[in-house]
């Protein structure tokens, strides 16, 4: 008979929130195991592909300004402990024109909280950053605070840490079965079982595999990453131009400067379905889609060659509402967050935290009532038809 290994928690997944929440819980202390399917970095999770966006002013409301300014506080407080800038402090620019609705909440956000920023006509965005090609009518805000993260650092970084305080890893071990008892959690793997007090489940866009009980409240969305060559790469260096979300023509990009020394990533919006199974995401681009990104990009940043140098997909779980699931299950051992909906990754030490706070019992500031598993099956019966 196989023994059962025992620890105080066990975290599934080890991606961009996982990896956050171990580094927390391994911090206060707690006798923690982390358990992931694939490597310590890989390409598969919804954090690959070089960087990530960061802003504090978040346009999506003020709920969740307080917690992205104690996010920033710890991604220098992972940047400090790793002794490499996670966090490239370059700021955000949110460029549109001037009556685009992403930039009220923007301006909000940045006055309730009294946030450092600069605001630009489109006379100062040309004369700042040249780089874009600007209409008259454009606004720009540039987000002081914001900058870009080093994703696979930052899961490299949360893991090293999580390690220097105790943390235990399986890695290539993938969860098949979570079964709540009467003292814990029973964690079925492909390599041997595992029980602990409390669970906590971040799986990302696998959270419909090992999570079936809110499987109905998580779709799988895949995005584009694309990447083109500027004529002149010195102008784009990171110095010179901030992280940005560009809306030109009802053609919404987001992009950051040069990482590489040879090509800007720049990812005008490609639509794809949402799925509900991990197998079944898209994984390719079409000649035609390529085509058009690599156009965009060149209409938005006239010094690009008109064509894509490099693409990835990547795929992030997602709901309805675009809120986060956060929250511990109904038998009260199984803590999850899942449902980051595209904008996860900028609070990944946040939410990390957060699940400490849960996994532990303590008071979890920013497990807001929106983010519980009622609230989104609130919102999901209200959508569905009678
Ligand atoms: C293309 C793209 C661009 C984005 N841009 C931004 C941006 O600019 N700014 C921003 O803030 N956010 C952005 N996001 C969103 C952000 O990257 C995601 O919300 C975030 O990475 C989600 O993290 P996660 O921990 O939920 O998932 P992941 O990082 O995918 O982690 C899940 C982990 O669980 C592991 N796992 C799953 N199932 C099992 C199992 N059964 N057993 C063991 N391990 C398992 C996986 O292998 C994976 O490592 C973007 C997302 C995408 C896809």
């Amino acid at each position: 008979m196989s023994t059962v290994v025992e620890r105080s928690v066990i975290v599934i997944g080890l991606g961009s929130i996982g990896s956050m929440a171990l580094w927390r819980l391994a911090e206060r202390g707690v006798d923690v195991l982390g358990i992931e399917q694939y490597g310590r970095i890989h390409t598969e999770g919804a954090y690959a592909g070089e960087s990530r966006l960061f802003r504090v002013a978040a346009k999506e409301g003020e709920l969740f300004t307080p917690a992205l300014i104690r996010a920033r506080h710890l991604w220098q407080e992972l940047s400090a402990g790793y002794g490499r800038d996670v966090l490239l402090p370059v700021g955000a620019l949110s460029l549109a024109p001037g009556d685009h609705p992403d930039l009220k909440p923007t301006l909000r956000a940045i006055e309730q909280f009294d946030l450092p920023h600069e605001v630009f006509d489109a006379d100062g965005i040309r004369a700042r950053y040249p780089q874009f090609h600007v209409d008259d009518d454009d606004i720009g805000i540039l987000d002081l605070s914001g900058g870009a993260v080093r994703p696979e650092m930052a899961v490299a970084a949360a893991t090293e840490q999580a390690a220097a305080n105790g943390a235990d890893f399986r890695y290539h071990t993938t969860v098949t079965a979570i079964e709540p008892d009467d003292t814990g959690v029973r964690v079925v793997t492909t390599d041997g079982e595992y029980h602990a007090r409390k669970v906590v489940v971040t799986a990302g866009p696998w959270t419909t595999r090992v999570l079936p009980e809110i499987a109905d409240l998580v779709s799988i969305r895949t995005f584009a990453l694309t990447w083109a060559m500027p004529r002149h790469v010195e102008r784009f260096a990171p110095e010179l131009m901030p992280g940005f979300m560009r809306d030109l023509d009802e053609v919404h990009a987001f992009g950051v400067p040069t990482l590489d020394g040879y090509s800007i990533k720049i990812c005008p919006h490609i639509d794809f379905d949402p799925v509900h199974e991990w197998a079944d995401r898209p994984t390719g681009l079409t000649r035609e889609q390529l085509v058009w990104a690599g156009e965009q990009a060149q209409r938005m940043m006239p010094d690009l060659i008109p064509d894509v140098s490099r693409w990835s997909l990547h795929s992030d779980s997602w709901s309805d509402t675009k809120m986060p699931i956060l929250d511990t299950t109904a038998d009260g051992s199984v803590i999850v967050a899942s449902a980051m909906s595209g904008n996860g990754f900028k609070f990944a030490p946040i939410w990390g935290e957060t699940l400490a706070d849960l996994a532990t019992e303590g008071p979890a500031e920013f497990a807001l009532a929106p983010f519980r598993i009622a609230a989104h099956r609130a919102a999901a019966a209200e959508v569905a038809p009678a």
